[in-house]
């Protein structure tokens, strides 16, 4: 059978910002005939994700993440329809997902490592799977809750860095919902930030692109800074955590502003941040959604009730058509997206 799949054509150096054009489509084929075990399954939604970025260099740099191999099929979290199954537990029909999802049309896969979806606890918004309701949302609800230290009635107040993405506009109404009292978030256009005040709920937010973030942030937050979900690192990083009050708590999900440069992970913080840091006994633990994946079930459940009830507003930045995952991959680390980017396959 002839199918379509995206490789990996070149890598942009771990300097280098990556390009629509590190990434092919090509036409190649699979299997007329599946094995016991095996199912056909037909590509619906593929997810790109910052992570993705380390998975470009020859060495990711992380004992967790495998480097894309040059004219090999990239993968990443994807979901999808089973057409034909030899495997006990699947069906024709079902709607399943993976991790390891290959950019491809249609694949012949492992049927035991696909997990089957339920559409109708996300309203039938399968794609809120690989985001809200999916790692995404894992991670803004298991890094506030193992790393935030946030507490019903506390009056404690939240920053949240890479706001608009796909994690930071969760977090922010996560830390909401687990019971902050004032809500702030960065990002990057007056778009964004309109979005994260008129429909997520965040108290205020701050265009760091624009004027002078310290003096906005000491405005919008009086009381200082009690809990920081850093998705970007860097700059708004350093600014954020000259706020933070004693005894208060870094979220470390991610550091996106420096996934460009050749630096461990995590970085480490200026010296001035990081006497700042010990002075007032900040803490910055590294935090990796996959460490906690025990809590996974109960997490995904209690995401899509929030759903469900609309307390969790979810956006998406839906890009059509397997040809258009590199430039949908490049426009996220960008900051073209709002919410989580999609790449959508086929209907
Ligand atoms: P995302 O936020 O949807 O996309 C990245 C966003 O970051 C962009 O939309 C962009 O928005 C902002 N950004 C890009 N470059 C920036 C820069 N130089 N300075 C400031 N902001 C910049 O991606 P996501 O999926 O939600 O991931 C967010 C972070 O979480 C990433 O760092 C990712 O690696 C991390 N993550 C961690 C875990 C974990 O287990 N720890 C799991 C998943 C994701 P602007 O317009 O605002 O610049």
């Amino acid at each position: 059978m002839i199918i379509q799949r995206v490789v990996l054509n070149s890598r942009p150096g771990k300097n280098g910002v990556p390009v629509a054009e590190n990434f092919q489509l090509e036409e190649s084929t699979i299997a007329d005939t599946i094995q016991a075990g095996q199912v056909r399954v037909k590509t619906l939604y593929l997810s790109v994700d910052p992570y993705m970025r380390c998975r470009m260099n020859e060495d990711t740099g992380s004992d967790y993440l495998q480097p894309w191999q040059l004219a090999e099929v990239a993968d990443g979290g994807g979901i999808g329809v089973v057409e034909e199954s030899k495997h006990d537990n699947l069906a024709k029909g079902d709607f399943v997902t993976s991790f390891t999802w290959p950019w491809q049309t249609v694949a012949i896969l492992d049927g035991s490592l696909l997990q089957k979806l339920v559409p109708q606890l996300v309203n039938g918004r399968l794609s809120y799977f690989l985001g809200a309701a999916g790692i995404t949302g894992l991670t803004a609800l298991l890094g506030i809750r193992e790393k935030g230290h946030v507490a019903a009635g506390a009056n404690q107040t939240m920053v949240v860095s890479g706001a608009a993405g796909a994690c930071g506009s969760l977090a922010g109404q996560i830390g909401r919902l687990e019971g902050c009292s004032r809500v702030v978030g960065i990002a990057g256009t007056d778009e964004k930030c309109s979005i994260l005040v008129q429909e997520m709920g965040f108290d205020a937010a701050i265009n760091y692109k624009k004027g002078d973030v310290a003096k906005q942030l000491r405005e919008l937050c009086p009381g200082g800074v009690d809990v920081y979900f850093d998705n970007v690192g860097g700059d708004i990083s350093d600014t954020v955590i000259s706020q933070m009050n004693q005894n208060s708590h870094i979220i470390l999900c991610g550091q996106i502003s420096q996934y460009n440069k050749d630096v461990p992970y995590p970085p480490p913080l200026p010296p001035d941040i990081e006497k700042i840091q010990k002075e007032r006994n900040i803490t910055r633990e590294r935090f990796l959604v996959l460490n906690y994946m025990d809590k996974q079930e109960a997490s995904v459940l209690q995401l899509c009730q929030w759903i469900q009830e609309g307390k969790l507003k979810v956006r998406e930045t839906v890009v059509e058509g397997l040809a258009n995952i590199g430039a949908a991959f490049q426009s996220m680390m960008n900051g073209g997206n709002i919410g989580k980017q999609i790449v959508s396959v086929a209907k």
